[in-house]
C-alpha cells in the first residue's frame, strides 16, 4: 500500500456509495405512528373529499340569486325553511326560491340552495330572515370533490410524514400506511485516546463525542442507530467488533483511524474482511475517509474529528440512507444567503465551511481543526464546489442548515 490516499472526487464517492447502498424495504405500520417516517408508495384519495357539498361558515343556505342586490339598506327577505343537523343529510330540507336554511359550518348544503350568507349579515325575525349581504354563487361552500377527487394522487413516495400529512392520511382512509424500514445504522468509535462519557478524561483522553452525535442524527434522520462503544487501536478488536456489527446492521460507521498512519488500521481490516472502494475523498474536511463493504454491507471509514465526521456524514453517507428510505431529494433544509467576506478554496476539492446565517448574512466561522466549538457556534456549512477557487464576499450562496 502506498504511503499516500489515492482522493477521488466527492461525485464520484457519491456514486460509489449509490451503487452499494441496500435495496429499500418496505413495512405497514399504523398511521399513528407513521410521524417522521418515508412513504414507501403513492396514496390516492379511495373517496372525493369531503365527498359532499359543505358550507364552511354557520349561516343561512340560500339560492345566489335571491340575495341579488342585498344590502344593509334593502335587505332581501327570505323564509327559513329549517334547520341542518350536522352529520346528517337533509333532503327535506331543500331550499326553494325565496326561501333559506339554517346551517352550520360543515353542515351538508341542502339541495337548490348554492350559496351561504353568514350568520353575521342577517337577522332572524320570526320565520323570515334579513339578509343584508348578496352572495355570489358557490360563496362559502366546499364542492363535494374540491379538497381531493376520488383517484387522485395525494402523495408520492419518498415524502417524509409530517404531522399534517398524518391529518391528511387519516382523512384518505388510510389506517396503516406502507413506509420504508428504518435502516440500522451501527456506530463504532476508535481509539486509545477515547474515553466513555460517563468517564472524566486523563491526560491525553478525549470523550467519545462521535457516536452521540452520529446517533441523534441518525435517529433524527429516520434510522435506528446502534451503538457497539469504543474500540482501541488494535486489530483484534476491530475484527471482533465488526464480526458483530456487521450481521446486525444495514449499515457500519467507523470513525477514527481512518487516515494512513501506522495505527489506523480501519482500512486495512476492512480490506481483509471485504473490500476497501474509496479511502480518500476531495472534500474538506474530511479527506481521510474510508468506503467499503464487507458481507455485502457499506461499511464507512469516518474520520475521527467531530467536524470531519459531520460534514462526511451530510455530504457523503447521507445520500445512502436517503436512497435506502427512497427519498428523491435529500431533506435538507437550506437558505439562500450573501456572504460576509471572502472564502479561499483549493480548486480541485469540495469544501464545507460553517458558517453562522443572520439576517440573510452568512459569515464564515474560520477554527483550527478540531474545534467542537465551532459546531454549534455555527447554524450551517456553504459548499464550495471542487471547480471554483472559493467564493467572494457579497456573492449569493446556498447554506446547508444544520
Ligand atoms: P483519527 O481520525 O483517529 O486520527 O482522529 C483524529 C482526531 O479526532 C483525534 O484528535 C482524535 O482524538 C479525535 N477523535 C477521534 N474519534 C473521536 C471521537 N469519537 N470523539 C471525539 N474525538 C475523536
Ligand atoms: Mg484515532
Amino acid at each position: 500500500m502506498s504511503r499516500f490516499l489515492t482522493v477521488i472526487p466527492v461525485t464520484d464517492a457519491v456514486a460509489t456509495v449509490i451503487g452499494i447502498s441496500p435495496a429499500m424495504v418496505a413495512e405497514r405500520i399504523p398511521l399513528e405512528s407513521s410521524g417522521g417516517r418515508i412513504l414507501a408508495g403513492e396514496v390516492t384519495a379511495d373517496t372525493d373529499i369531503p365527498g359532499f357539498d359543505r358550507s364552511i361558515v354557520d349561516g343561512y343556505a340560500v339560492r345566489a340569486a335571491d340575495t341579488a342586490g342585498a344590502g344593509d339598506a334593502i335587505p332581501a327577505l327570505l323564509q327559513c325553511t329549517g334547520r341542518i343537523a350536522m352529520g346528517r343529510s337533509e333532503p327535506a330540507a331543500a331550499t326553494g326560491p325565496g326561501t333559506c336554511t339554517y346551517i352550520p359550518t360543515g353542515g351538508v348544503l341542502p339541495a337548490g340552495a348554492n350559496a351561504v350568507v353568514m350568520v353575521e349579515y342577517t337577522e332572524e325575525t320570526g320565520d323570515t330572515v334579513l339578509v343584508k349581504k348578496a352572495v355570489s354563487h358557490g360563496e362559502n361552500v366546499l364542492l363535494h370533490d374540491e379538497d381531493f377527487r376520488k383517484g387522485e394522487t395525494v402523495f408520492s413516495a419518498g415524502r417524509r410524514i409530517s404531522p399534517q400529512d398524518a391529518g391528511v392520511l387519516a382523512a384518505c382512509g388510510c389506517a396503516a400506511v406502507t413506509v420504508a424500514k428504518r435502516p440500522v445504522v451501527g456506530i463504532i468509535s476508535t481509539g486509545n485516546e477515547l474515553v466513555p462519557v460517563t468517564a472524566v478524561p486523563g491526560p491525553g483522553q478525549v470523550r467519545d463525542a462521535n457516536a452521540s452525535m452520529l446517533a441523534a442524527y441518525l435517529t433524527e434522520y429516520g434510522c435506528i442507530p446502534r451503538l457497539y462503544g469504543i474500540i482501541a487501536d488494535e486489530r483484534h478488536a476491530f475484527e471482533t467488533i465488526l464480526a458483530r456489527a456487521v450481521p446486525e446492521c444495514d449499515v457500519v460507521l467507523l470513525s477514527g483511524g481512518s487516515s494512513k498512519d501506522d495505527r489506523d488500521m480501519t482500512a486495512a481490516i476492512i480490506a481483509t474482511m471485504g473490500e476497501v472502494l474509496v479511502h480518500g475523498i476531495a472534500i474538506a474536511p474530511g479527506k481521510p475517509t474510508i468506503i467499503g463493504r464487507i458481507q455485502g454491507k457499506p461499511v464507512f471509514g469516518l474520520p475521527g474529528h467531530p467536524a470531519s465526521a459531520f460534514v462526511v456524514l451530510i455530504a457523503i453517507v447521507r445520500p445512502l440512507i436517503d436512497r435506502m428510505l427512497g427519498i428523491e431529494q435529500p431533506l435538507q433544509r437550506t437558505v439562500r444567503a450573501t456572504l460576509a467576506i471572502n472564502i479561499p478554496s483549493q480548486r480541485g476539492r469540495e469544501e464545507y465551511v460553517r458558517v453562522i446565517v443572520e439576517n440573510g448574512i452568512a459569515t464564515p466561522l474560520f477554527g483550527k481543526s478540531g474545534l467542537l466549538n465551532t459546531l454549534i457556534r455555527s447554524n450551517g456549512l456553504v459548499r464550495i464546489p471542487a471547480g471554483a477557487e472559493g467564493l467572494e464576499e457579497g456573492s449569493a450562496v446556498e447554506v446547508i442548515l444544520w
